[in-house]
């Protein structure tokens, strides 16, 4: 069946022509109040992104998410890759807290928070528009044939453009390696570090072309969250909305139709000229929005000068408007917010309990039970300990649910921070500790300052 004109948008999006091209996005600069609230959270997120990899606790970054060697660390605590399954249930928790989230608020990240939106409408498209000129002057300058001037201009844009990619590579690779390792891979010559050098080079064009180039497409064909977004939100979901009641019908209005039953909205389309992803809002929720607010303030400065209230475009659920109520907490809100606290509890319950050190305690292979005395037997074990920590610990050892005796050499072991020791220890045990047949099991106790860290399962081979 052919859908009818006013439903057209379901079939197409806004930035592909229907012989499949490219439309370029020209959205128009638009001034308001979300505008400057994002413009400041936008800078100081900004401002710690990229000051973040440049703080250490205890000579090592306060953040470092090291995928290459499966080593993480967040503020003075570091995770080795044995750790992984409190990630795995972190990953659950984070994205139970985004069906959440939003179920309840839509997609307020995208348009708030997230590095794409952030990075492409506070860097780069202000760059483009101090250049080239709002929209108007950009598409013109577009349309031109290539002059000398043209050239120039676009060549410094570009180059600009390119310099800032290089940067937030940069900024992108020390939240892998680190800003020391990182340094060693700018200031060295690139023979000394091809691989960091060639990941350096592919993250550049990577953000060149995405922030130039690719730009709303990649919130539009590449992020799963995007494409996501229908199933988790629902009428309930507020977000931002056109309101229809209002608005409908639609049309300019002549001064002698003040009083007539035409709605608020004026269809100056002004809403449509600034979205950067070119849709229109007052066809409801549609996948392409980014919520990055425009069209808000868009609108709100065309009810101001018609003198109607502010809000025919704001955040709102659709049923807020259909049925002309406040916010209502819906069962599936609470449901969500229900099971992400309890896994939330459940995480800082793991991560203040993980133990600060990871211990292999074996028998050393081929040795044999001794026979020491009449009534007593050893066995020498093999043991590795990782200090999970930022700082130098001292360690001392003890059987903790069996009679017997351990003789370590020295009364502790010194392991720096993050430092692993390899060393052995002995067990003796009296034999009316060992069993008769099979392994004898007990557990050692790792202790730091007579307090109990940790313990290990370890097994007596009997004589
Ligand atoms: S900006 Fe407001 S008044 Fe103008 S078309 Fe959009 S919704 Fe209607
Ligand atoms: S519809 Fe409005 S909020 Fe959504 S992307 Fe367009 S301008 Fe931004």
């Amino acid at each position: 069946m052919k859908a009818n004109q006013e439903d057209d948008f379901r079939d197409r999006i806004a930035t592909v022509n229907s012989d499949g091209e490219r439309v370029w996005i020209y959205p128009k600069r638009v001034d308001g109040p979300y505008y400057k609230w994002r413009k400041i959270i936008s800078y100081i997120q900004l401002i710690v992104l990229i000051g973040v990899p440049f703080i250490k606790y205890n000579g090592k970054p306060i953040i470092m998410l090291n995928v290459l060697e499966r080593k993480f660390i967040f503020f003075g605590n570091v995770f080795w890759p044995e750790d992984l399954y409190i990630f795995g249930l972190l990953f659950i928790t984070t994205v139970i807290f985004v069906v959440w989230f939003t179920a309840t608020f839509g997609r307020i990240f995208c348009g708030w928070l997230c590095p794409q939106t952030v990075f492409l409408e506070m860097v780069f498209r202000r760059i483009e528009r101090f250049l080239e000129g709002d929209a108007s002057k950009q598409k013109k300058l577009n349309n031109q044939d290539m002059s000398t001037q043209k050239f120039f201009r676009k060549a410094f844009k570009h180059v600009l453009f390119y310099a800032i990619s290089f940067f937030i590579a940069n900024i992108f690779l020390s939240y892998i390696i680190g800003m020391d390792e990182l340094i060693k891979i700018v200031t060295a010559p690139p023979s000394e570090h091809i691989v960091g050098f060639i990941a350096i080079c592919i993250f550049s064009f990577v953000f060149y072309g995405v922030f130039s180039w690719f730009r709303e497409q990649a919130c539009i064909m590449v992020c799963p969250y995007g494409r996501l977004q229908s199933v988790m939100q629902d009428v309930n979901t507020v977000t931002i909305s056109y309101d229809f009641k209002r608005g409908e019908p639609r049309g300019r209005k002549l001064k002698k139709e003040q009083d007539s039953d035409k709605g608020d909205c004026i269809d100056c389309k002004k809403c449509i000229a600034v979205c950067p992803t070119g849709i229109d809002i007052r066809n409801g929720l549609q996948m392409e929005c980014v919520n990055c607010t425009y069209c808000i303030d868009a609108c709100d400065d065309v009810m101001e000068k018609i003198g109607k209230p502010k809000g025919l475009i704001r955040y709102a659920s659709h049923n807020m408007i259909e049925k002309n109520h406040g916010y209502k907490i819906s069962a599936r809100t609470i449901f969500y917010g229900i099971v992400f606290f309890i896994l939330f509890s459940v995480d800082l319950f793991l991560l203040t309990n993980r133990p600060r050190v990871s211990a292999i305690i074996n028998r050393m292979p081929g040795s044999l039970c001794t026979k020491i005395s009449d009534d007593a037997y050893m066995n020498v074990y093999r043991s590795t300990l990782l200090n999970k920590t930022l700082d130098t610990h001292k360690y001392s050892f003890k059987l903790i649910d069996i009679e017997g005796e351990l003789h370590l050499g020295e009364s502790h072991i010194e392991i720096a921070g993050e430092g692993l020791e390899k060393f052995t220890m002995k067990v003796i045990l009296p034999g009316k500790s060992i069993k008769k047949r099979g392994r004898t099991y007990f557990h050692i106790g790792i202790f730091e300052n007579d307090k109990l860290i940790h313990k290990v399962l370890a097994g007596f081979r009997g004589p």
